[in-house]
């Protein structure tokens, strides 16, 4: 208590300017959360362009708070990214993704799942030795497994992070660049990364039909790609027309609400049932 007590003051007087008493209370109720199984995953499905299979899901983390109703990733995962938290997140995230991946497997459902990890799960000494621990532990094939790290992330510490990717590689899991278009890494940079696949961020996705400017973005990172024999992944597809223009530019897998919102375990089983 007097240790947790210490590390939120230490944690207030970083930044003291962001952390209003309410997000000190949420960063405690968040570590809470954590380990007393407050979290749950959804999973939203990626679709192959070129026969509309489902081919794999990401998981994507929510929070529902007791007052507050359900809490988006995009405001407390900075608020665990702000602190030590981000570490135990993550491996709450791999457990329960790998747990509901052998549960597919059981079942019959052959599948992929990507997780999203933050950058400061990848500059961390322990995250290697922790994946792999539980990947060993769920009886998972690490090449189930794909580790989406965004384009910015990379940036803050470009060396270290391309060791660390070399690593994670090394243990067979993939790992693709999300938001990819949005950072800034050069394609000097690029061209090291052991990735397998490029995601194109939603900004250029959602317009594309009406914008020529950003369908020119989005062909050139299908070249680019290509050439570099990465897949492309077109995120946030909310319709027809954008499914038809990227499957006539080449665009390999897509996701987005058109195809299926990100939805719990439970609901994935039912929508599998009536899709097929
Ligand atoms: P992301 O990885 O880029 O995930 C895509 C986001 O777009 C998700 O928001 C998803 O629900 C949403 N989305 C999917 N399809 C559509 C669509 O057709 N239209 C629109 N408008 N949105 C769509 P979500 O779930 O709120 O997650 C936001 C961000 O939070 C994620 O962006 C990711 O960066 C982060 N995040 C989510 N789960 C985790 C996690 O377990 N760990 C870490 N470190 N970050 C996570
Ligand atoms: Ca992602
Ligand atoms: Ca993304
Ligand atoms: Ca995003």
């Amino acid at each position: 208590q007097a240790k947790r007590e210490r590390r939120e003051y230490a944690l207030y007087q970083r930044s003291s300017d962001n952390y209003t008493p309410e997000r000190l209370a949420l960063h405690t109720q968040l570590g809470r959360a954590i380990r007393e199984g407050g979290l749950c995953l959804h999973y939203q499905p990626k679709i192959r362009l070129s026969d509309r299979q489902v081919i794999g899901f990401e998981a994507l983390l929510r929070w529902p708070h007791p007052d507050k109703g359900m809490i988006p990733p995009s405001e407390f995962i900075p608020l665990a990214e702000s602190t030590e938290l981000i570490h135990p997140l993550t491996r709450w995230v791999l457990d329960e993704a790998l747990g509901q991946l052998r549960r597919w497997q059981e079942q019959g459902l052959g599948t992929c799942l990507a997780v999203n990890i933050s950058t400061h799960n990848l500059l961390n000494p322990h995250f290697l030795p922790e994946l792999a621990g539980l990947l060993e532990r769920h009886q998972v094939a690490a090449e189930l497994l794909e580790l989406e790290v965004t384009e910015g992330a990379l940036m803050e510490d470009p060396e270290l992070a391309l060791r660390s990717l070399q690593a994670i590689r090394e243990l067979g899991v993939s790992l693709s660049i999300d938001d990819f278009g949005t950072g800034y890494s050069s394609l000097a940079y690029l061209k090291r990364l052991p990735v397998q696949v490029l995601k194109i961020d939603r900004t250029f996705i959602s317009a594309m039909v009406e914008n020529a400017s950003d369908a020119v973005i989005v062909q050139s990172t299908l070249a680019l790609a290509h050439n570099f024999a990465m897949q492309v992944v077109a995120e946030g597809v909310e319709d027809d027309a954008t499914a038809a223009a990227l499957t006539r530019l080449g665009c390999d897998i897509a996701q987005g609400y058109h195809f299926g919102r990100p939805m719990p375990a439970a609901e994935v089983e039912r929508w599998r049932t009536e899709r097929a």
